[in-house]
This record gives C-alpha cells, sequence and structure tokens, in this order.
C-alpha cells in the first residue's frame, strides 16, 4: 500500500506533471496529431485505461498547448508569469482539492470537476504545475529547443548547467553543424 503511495506521488509530482505538459505540447505541435500517440503520452504519465481520445478532443487539446507553448516562449521569469497569470484569469477555475471520490490523496486542482474536458484539464493541469515550478525556482519553467529546425519545448533543471538544447539528439546535431561551421569558413564576400 505504501509503495504504491510513493509511486503515486512520484508519478503526480510537481515536476513530472511540467513533463507531461511538454511532452503533450509537442506530440500536439503536428497539424494533425494521432490521437493514439497522445494517449500513449497520456498513458507514459500515468494515466489508465481506457484513454478515447476523439478528433474533438484532440483539436481542444491542440488549442490548449498552443496556448502553453507561449509559457515555453517566454524568455525571462516576467514574461512567462504574465503568460500564466493570463491563462489563470482566462482559462482555469479557482483553487480547489480534490482525491477523485478517495482513490488519490488529496491534491490541487484547477478545472471545474473532475471529469473535465481534456482540452480543460490540461490547461488546469499544466498552468498549476508550471505556476508552482516558476514560485519555487523563480525562472521560467520550460523553454524552446534552441535548435532552429526543433520546435520542441522541454522543462528546464532547477540547478546546473543550463540546457538549450530538448534532447542529446538535437545538442549532437547542432554540435556537429557548428562544427562543421567552423571548419569550412564563409567566402569572404558573404561573411560582411
Ligand atoms: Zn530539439
Amino acid at each position: 500500500m505504501s509503495s504504491h503511495r510513493d509511486d503515486w506521488s512520484a508519478r503526480h509530482s510537481v515536476l513530472t506533471t511540467a513533463r507531461r505538459t511538454a511532452a503533450l505540447v509537442n506530440a500536439l505541435a503536428d497539424e494533425r496529431p494521432d490521437p493514439v500517440d497522445v494517449a500513449d503520452v497520456l498513458r507514459a504519465y500515468g494515466e489508465t485505461d481506457p484513454v478515447d481520445l476523439t478528433t474533438r478532443d484532440i483539436a481542444g487539446m491542440r488549442a490548449a498547448a498552443a496556448l502553453l507553448r507561449e509559457v515555453f516562449a517566454a524568455e525571462h521569469t516576467d514574461d512567462a508569469a504574465a503568460v500564466l497569470n493570463q491563462l489563470l484569469r482566462d482559462h482555469t477555475g479557482p483553487l480547489r482539492l480534490t482525491s477523485h471520490d478517495g482513490t488519490t490523496p488529496w491534491h490541487p486542482h484547477l478545472d471545474r470537476d473532475d471529469n473535465a474536458p481534456w482540452d480543460e484539464w490540461l490547461l488546469a493541469s499544466s498552468c498549476m504545475a508550471l505556476t508552482v515550478l516558476l514560485w519555487d525556482r523563480r525562472c521560467p519553467p520550460g523553454r524552446i529547443c534552441a535548435s532552429a529546425s526543433c520546435p520542441n519545448v522541454f522543462v528546464t533543471q532547477g540547478s546546473g548547467p543550463e540546457r538549450r538544447y530538448c534532447s542529446r539528439r538535437c545538442a549532437t546535431r547542432e554540435r556537429v553543424a557548428a562544427h562543421r561551421r567552423s571548419r569550412s569558413p564563409e567566402p569572404s564576400s558573404e561573411a560582411g
């Protein structure tokens, strides 16, 4: 029982929720995301089956993801806070506690009720996690990959060296490209 409880807290930690937001924003960035792929992301972050997403759910979640992307796009804490305040004002309900009818420990929610539609749930749970991260770290909760060819967002580390790329793959690709550029300088006519 207690291990189940520990598992629950790890799964629903603020950081995990923020990472789920980033994963969903990325999965929903496609023009036509496959509902199966989006459901897989939800399951990977602990959503229990059945996870049934209609094309209408996906459309709503895409709109929510586009709004949330603005939080990751904000470079400074003040800007990220302003974006979050706007989302909290326009798209979430009042803070409440739920235990999902006794099936989970009490935890805060910003959606109207436990059966809120997916788009409302995505915005509310994401705003909650990103707000707490900004509060705790006093820095923007995430950023967009520094690779010009990659639209992915990611949650930044609380401490340690600042991460610029969404993944090892992007970091390696950009390092190789920078190395190539440095070994074959541009013609001087284009340099100025
Ligand atoms: Zn990337």
